[in-house]
């Protein structure tokens, strides 16, 4: 028997239709808020996008494709650089701010939340002080540099009555959200094994990624995150325990402190099983793959800019590519302004697990011990 979340989700997600459908089925008071799957007309959400830089420039490119999402300010430390995305972007001097005077947001009602695209260490004090300006929270992966931030960010949004989103584009790609319903929908049968793989070969010894003050790390923080998270969307559970191995090939680029390359295991309250790589020292390094009893779902690549190539024991998936950053935007839109959920949760609570899971990755890697986990 399909279960009632899968039963809601074949429903037809129009925001009007659902709630009339269960109110008819008696179980509206019982319900969980709408999944999106497609994204409802409704208010547009006033975006202001903090750090331009290169993953805030594709953002801001996606966005010019959204229908709920539209840039409305801009935050940088670089004069010149409000300059000219104010110009391109039409964003008024009057939304334009640096790191000092952006506090002043709380008085700005065209900025409805700010979409957080620094160096990650400096997620959660950026994260603190939009909240305490009453303005929604996007923050890119990974949302902190550790569990303990990641739990501040998210008490701090809560008490200010903001939304906390992390940028998790892979949770509302259409490739990989059929593989997650698969999954859910027992094609697979029970789940055994999943294996991610997730790197590249870092070039420039002194960019800020291999700057552990600025970083939090290395590529654990910065790809390896993209295999823990899949696993836990893939799987459909959360980890248990964690092991894990570190390989440090080039010490004078990869510091103290600064992951190179680590493999970690990962076992789930099932009996199933991860086994994962994080790399800054290859490339050609972006695959899924799941393997259940009845089936298996392969994706390579599964987490790039796209197109994702999928395919399972049935042949290839082919759901038409989208641009990651205009889906996740719209999609958003419609989290905060009309309180529905993505099917893949993208709030400070899923961002906050991952930062648990890297804790224990890299206390296991310390220790040489299996780290046990408590997620749920
Ligand atoms: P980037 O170096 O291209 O941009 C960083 C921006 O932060 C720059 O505009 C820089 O001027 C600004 N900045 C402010 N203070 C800084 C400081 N002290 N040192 C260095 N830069 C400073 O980096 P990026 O690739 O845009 O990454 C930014 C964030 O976005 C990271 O957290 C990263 O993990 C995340 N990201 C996410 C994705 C994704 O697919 N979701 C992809 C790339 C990056």
């Amino acid at each position: 028997m399909k279960s009632r979340r899968t039963f809601l989700q074949h429903l037809t997600m129009s925001a009007g239709i659902l709630p009339l459908a269960l109110s008819q089925t008696g179980i509206l008071q019982a319900m969980p808020k709408p999944y999106i799957s497609q994204v409802p007309d409704g208010p547009v959400l006033k975006v202001a996008l903090m750090g331009l830089g290169s993953y805030a420039d594709r953002v801001a490119k996606a966005m010019q494709d959204c229908k709920r999402a539209k840039i409305t300010g801009l935050i940088s430390g670089t004069p010149s650089k409000l300059e000219s995305w104010g110009a391109e972007y039409n964003v008024p001097e009057n939304s334009r701010y640096n790191y000092e005077n952006f506090d002043a947001i709380k008085d700005n009602p065209e900025i409805d939340a700010v979409y957080i695209i620094t160096p990650n260490a400096q997620h959660h004090g950026q994260c603190l002080r939009v909240a305490a300006a009453g303005k929604h929270v996007i923050c890119e992966k990974p949302m902190s540099i550790n569990a303990k931030e990641g739990r501040e960010m998210v008490e701090a949004c809560e008490k200010a009555g903001v939304k906390l989103l992390i940028g998790y584009r892979m949770h509302f790609e259409a490739n990989t959200l059929n593989a997650v319903r698969m999954r859910k929908e027992g094609e697979l049968g029970d789940i055994r094994f999943f294996q991610g793989l997730s790197g590249f070969r870092i070039g420039d010894p002194n960019q800020w990624r291999l700057d552990k003050d600025l970083a939090g790390g290395g590529a654990m923080m910065d790809i390896g995150i993209y295999a823990i998270n899949g696993a836990r969307y893939m799987v459909g559970e959360e980890p248990i325990w964690v092991t894990a191995q570190e390989v440090k090939t080039d010490p004078v680029k990869f510091k103290e402190g600064v992951d190179e390359t680590i493999t970690f295991q990962m076992g789930f309250p099932s009996g199933a099983i991860a086994s994962c790589l994080s790399t800054y020292n290859m490339n050609y390094l972006d695959k899924f793959f799941l393997n259940g009893e009845k089936g298996f779902v392969e994706m390579q690549p599964s987490t790039g800019y796209g197109p994702i190539k999928a395919k399972s024991h049935e042949g290839d998936i082919t759901k038409p590519h989208v641009t990651h950053q205009t889906t996740q935007m719209d999609q958003m839109a419609a989290i905060i302004h009309d309180d529905m959920e993505p099917e893949i949760p993208v709030d400070g609570q899923e961002g906050l697990k991952d930062m648990k899971i890297i804790d224990a990755i890299m206390l296991a890697v310390s220790s040489g011990n299996k780290v046990k986990l408590d997620l749920v």
